[in-house]
């Protein structure tokens, strides 16, 4: 068994933090698993050549910039997962279905970086508008100033959702909804361990 999951959700609804317990889950099931962070890659490939100096800069940087950076970067994560062993293994994706950027709503899961990624499984992580505020104020590692509108929250989530289920349509992977309630991130994993395992 190998399979790739994409996990996408608001800056703040708390991706990273669900993914990090799945995964200790899945560990002790048996599997073998790698989490890997779009953005950290993105980053690091920006760092080496001072482009940027914090991952919250990457989405304002001009969109022919983030373009390129983002289809190498879904080739750089398919290599480092077929260099995984066969066997139980789950390969996790950190990312976003779509980022808001100066230039307009721009899409995480475009078809090319689909056709990289191959997933089977698409999660959208979410949470109300209030509780992604509250996280992101209380997350002072982290500047999401453009995102911490409830209106704008509001809109975004619905928005958000069409472009997963677009990404969904186009590489037919499945997708499930996971709503990581306040102070439960360990119950919206439990719910992403489960839809993984029917994979
Ligand atoms: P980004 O897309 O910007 O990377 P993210 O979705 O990965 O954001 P996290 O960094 O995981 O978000 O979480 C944002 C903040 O919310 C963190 O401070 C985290 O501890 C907190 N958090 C995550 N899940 C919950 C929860 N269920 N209840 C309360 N706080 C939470
Ligand atoms: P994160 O830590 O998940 O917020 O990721 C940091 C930044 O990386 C995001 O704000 C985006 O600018 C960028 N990023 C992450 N995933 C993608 C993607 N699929 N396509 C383009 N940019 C992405
Ligand atoms: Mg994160």
């Amino acid at each position: 068994m190998r399979k790739v999951v994409v996990a996408v959700g608001l800056p703040g609804v708390g991706k990273s933090t669900v993914l990090s317990i799945a995964s200790e889950r899945l560990r002790e099931r048996g599997y073998a698993v790698r989490v890997v962070n779009f953005g950290d890659f993105m980053l690091s490939y920006l760092l080496q050549r001072g482009i940027v100096r914090s991952r919250d800069e990457i989405r304002k940087l001009p969109l022919a910039t983030q373009r390129e950076l983002q289809e190498l970067t879904a080739r750089a994560i398919r290599e480092e997962f077929e260099g995984v062993p066969e066997g139980r293994f789950v390969g996790i994706v950190d990312t976003h279905a779509v980022i808001r950027t100066p230039a307009g709503l721009w899409p995480g899961l475009p078809l090319n970086v689909l056709r990289e990624l191959r997933p089977d499984l698409i999660v959208v992580i979410e949470a109300s508008p209030e509780e992604i505020l509250s996280r992101q104020l209380r997350d002072s590692s982290r500047v999401r100033s453009d995102y911490s509108s409830k209106q704008l929250l509001e809109e975004l989530l619905t928005t958000y959702r069409y472009y997963a289920i677009v990404s969904s349509v186009i590489s037919g992977a499945a997708l499930v909804v996971v709503v990581n309630r306040e102070n439960r991130a360990a119950q919206a994993a439990e719910e992403l361990v489960r839809a993984i395992e029917e994979l």
